[in-house]
């Protein structure tokens, strides 16, 4: 049975009328689960009885389970347990402009990016529109604050679960859903071409942000396997387009390992590729992980990396650095969760 979290307004609008119902019921029930939050259907008490049980027929009203949480002060890592016992990870974070989530999308993931601690793990299964949405309702309820912005950076690649992201995005950012709207939301991808051009006429406004990693087919071939299916050509082919069209500035996302991507060569490769794209660049600092051999590059090297793309005129920024004493790090409180049992 769905649970009633996965239901965009429109689809509830469609049930009703299905069901010979009034179509503004679909705002009366977002308004008992985005704004009082976590009810029954029992405490819907301008929906009639009759109705309350066809709801109870159809759907589900299931929260999360909280398994772990990890903190400090300005990082807060929730592991959930899913209701078939699979577990996803949010990573929380407080900034001066507000508070942000970090949201998985899938349990593991199957673009197996050599780097990365949730490409260890095969795609189990895609997540559901609500097991998105409560990561957020979840964590708001935690820590009693409102979530304002949220990015789809944790584990899996949201764009190889289009259908249920794109859910997701539509509740979050209904008026009478959480309300998040499209500016404060970010998607990143490892750069699924097709899905690219999908988004670009979702008419939606929500920033996208592309997993680069390396500015030649040569370098990404070795730590991204999707280049081998998509190559960089194509995905800045895409992604100009995809600026044609919504007129939105992208993010690259340019993780620096020690000796692979960091060279002086690859910086004015870089440059070269993404000059005069309305785009700018996010230079991460790699979170070494116990499982994976590859080290994150020097203090002096990410500063070199980065004053070469100032000198080409690339705007290019350095990511805060939140994670690394709480795992923050993309599937790494759930493996040492895994790890430990
Ligand atoms: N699958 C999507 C979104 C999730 S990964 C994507 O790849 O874009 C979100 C970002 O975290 C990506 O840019 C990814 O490359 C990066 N990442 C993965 N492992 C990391 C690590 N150990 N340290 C720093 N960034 C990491
Ligand atoms: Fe998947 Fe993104 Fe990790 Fe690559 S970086 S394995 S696409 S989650």
């Amino acid at each position: 049975m769905k649970n009633i979290y996965s239901m965009k307004k429109d689809d509830l609008e469609e049930y009703f009328i299905n069901n010979n119902e009034k179509k503004y019921k679909a705002i009366q029930i977002y308004e008992w689960l985005y704004r009082k939050k976590f009810c029954s259907f029992d405490d819907m008490t301008n929906i009639s009885k009759n109705l309350r049980e066809k709801l109870k027929e159809d759907f589900t009203i299931q929260k999360l389970k909280i398994l772990k949480i990890e903190e400090d002060s300005l990082v807060k890592k929730y592991l959930f347990e899913l209701q078939d016992g699979n577990m996803v990870e949010s990573v929380v974070m407080y900034h001066d402009y507000g508070i942000s989530i970090c949201i998985s999308s899938q349990i593991g993931c199957n673009m197996g990016c050599a780097f990365c601690e949730s490409g260890r793990l095969k795609k189990v299964r895609n997540l559901t529109p609500d097991e998105m949405v409560l990561q957020i309702m979840m964590v708001e309820e935690n820590i009693k604050q409102r979530i304002s912005h949220v990015v789809i950076m944790g584990i899996g690649e949201p764009f190889d679960n289009y259908d249920n992201f794109m859910d997701f995005i539509r509740i979050i950012n209904d008026p009478y859903g959480l309300a998040i709207g499209s500016r404060h939301i970010t998607v990143s991808t490892s750069g699924i071409v097709p899905k690219i051009y999908e988004f670009m006429n979702e008419n939606i406004g929500v920033n996208l942000a592309i997993s680069l990693h390396a500015p030649t087919d040569e370098i990404r071939n070795k730590i991204m396997k999707v280049n081998k299916v998509y190559s960089i050509g194509e995905i800045i082919k895409a992604v100009k387009e995809y600026i044609l069209k919504t007129n939105r500035r992208v993010t690259f996302e340019y993780i620096l390992l020690d000796n692979i991507n960091d060279s002086e060569k690859c910086a004015k490769d870089l440059a070269k590729l993404i000059k005069g794209i309305n785009a700018y660049v996010n230079l991460i600092p790699y979170n070494e992980t116990n499982n994976i051999g590859y080290k994150r590059s020097s203090k002096n090297k990410i500063m070199e990396f980065y004053n070469i793309l100032k000198q080409n005129n690339i705007n290019v920024t350095i990511r805060k650095e939140f994670g690394s004493r709480v795992s923050a790090a993309c599937g790494q409180l759930r493996s040492k969760f895994e790890g430990g049992k």
